[in-house]
């Protein structure tokens, strides 16, 4: 069984007007996400690659502790050449 490389890139996205401003995904997923001086969250612009599974997992843990659902992971594919 070999192992598979994950191709591709993610970055993490809020719904601001989801977002009550307590911070915890900065907590849950620090190397991702830095608060302002009022607790809202600001997030790693560039995109991360799949294949950095902590950051991944954390980004992960993120989204899903979120108690507003405001966190996504949105996945960018990496464009295959002709
Ligand atoms: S955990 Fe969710 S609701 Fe709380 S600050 Fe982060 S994005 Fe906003």
């Amino acid at each position: 069984m070999g192992v598979r490389r994950r191709s591709g890139a993610f970055i993490l996205q809020v719904n601001p007007i989801l977002c009550d401003g307590f911070g915890h995904c900065a907590e849950l997923a620090p190397e991702l996400v830095k608060t302002d001086e009022w607790g809202y969250p600001i997030l790693k612009s560039d995109p991360v690659p799949l294949a950095d599974a902590g950051t991944y997992e954390s980004a992960r843990y993120a989204e899903r502790g979120c108690p507003r659902q405001a966190l996504h992971i949105h996945r960018i594919s990496e464009k295959k050449p002709h």
